[in-house]
C-alpha cells in the first residue's frame, strides 16, 4: 500500500464536521501528509537516517517520490535486507504515528529504531528458515 502513496494521512481524509488537528503527530509542526511522514518529518528522518546507516544505504534518497520511483523501477535498495529495512521503517513509523494519534501513547525515535531492527531481524531469520526448508 505504501508504494502507491495511498496511506490515509490526514490531508487525504474529508471531514464531515470540524476538522481535527491536522498537525503531524510525530513532530507537531507540519501538516500531516504522506510526503511529510516519509521522510521529511524530523522524527521519521532521524529514524530513516539511522536505518540507512545500519543497512549501508548511505546517500539513498530521503524524498518519498524518489524512493517510490526507485522501488517501481527496481533501482535503489535491493539487497533483501535493505528492502526489508525500508519496508519496516515505513511500517514502524506509520504505527508510531497511529499510536500517537489514536492511542495517545508516544515513543521516541530510539524506540522506533529498535522496533525496526527487530522486525528486520525476525523477517531475515524467517526467510533463512524458509530457504533451509526448501532444500530439505
Ligand atoms: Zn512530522
Amino acid at each position: 500500500m505504501f508504494e502507491n502513496g495511498r496511506l490515509p494521512t490526514q490531508d487525504r481524509l474529508h471531514w464531515k464536521h470540524d476538522p481535527p488537528d491536522m498537525k503531524c503527530p510525530l513532530c507537531k509542526n507540519f501538516m500531516d501528509s504522506h510526503d511529510h511522514l516519509f521522510f521529511l518529518c524530523t522524527f521519521s528522518l532521524e529514524v530513516w537516517r539511522t536505518i540507512k546507516h545500519d543497512t549501508c544505504l548511505y546517500g539513498f534518497d530521503e524524498r518519498w517520490e524518489n524512493i517510490r520511483a526507485a522501488l517501481i523501477q527496481g533501482r535503489g535498495p535491493w539487497k533483501k535486507e535493505q528492502r526489508l529495512a525500508l519496508q519496516a521503517s515505513v511500517y514502524c513509523i506509520w504505527r508510531e504515528r497511529n499510536r500517537r494519534l489514536f492511542a495517545n501513547r508516544s515513543n521516541d525515535a530510539i524506540f522506533v529504531i529498535k522496533e525496526i531492527r527487530e522486525v528486520v531481524l525476525q523477517r531475515m531469520a524467517w526467510m533463512t528458515f524458509e530457504g533451509a526448508c526448501s532444500y530439505g
